[in-house]
């Protein structure tokens, strides 16, 4: 329900919250913040922009988790884009989105603590 690829890219800019890049529009995909497959609804505050590439390999992982990974590589996460997309979820109506949202942030910073980002 009005959840476009468009109005993300205008909420986030234009690039993809796991590798940093900014792919052809084409490219950009709507990224379930709570995976379907984790109760989670496409609604603005559950959506992020994600690559296809990286869409497919986060699969129905926990954010902490994947952003743990990508930090290990070297990629540019957007951890302040996934920071922000969490506060969001925690303050959500639905309840599945906010108590995973709260998890996750929780998780996200001990993750990145230590991080200048
Ligand atoms: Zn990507």
């Amino acid at each position: 329900m009005g959840v476009t690829v468009e109005s993300l890219i205008e909420r986030d800019g234009p690039a993809c919250v796991w590798c940093g890049r900014a792919p052809w529009r084409r490219d950009l995909t709507l990224e379930h913040v709570v995976p379907r497959a984790r109760g989670g609804h496409l609604t603005p505050d559950n959506a992020v922009l994600a690559c296809r590439r990286c869409n497919r390999r986060r699969g129905a992982r926990p954010v902490d988790a994947v952003v743990r990974e990508l930090l290990r590589d070297g990629a540019d996460v957007r951890v302040a884009t996934l920071r922000t997309a969490l506060e969001r979820l925690s303050a959500s109506e639905r309840r599945v989105h906010r108590e995973a949202g709260r998890r996750q942030l929780e998780r996200l910073e001990s993750s990145v603590a230590g991080r200048r980002r």
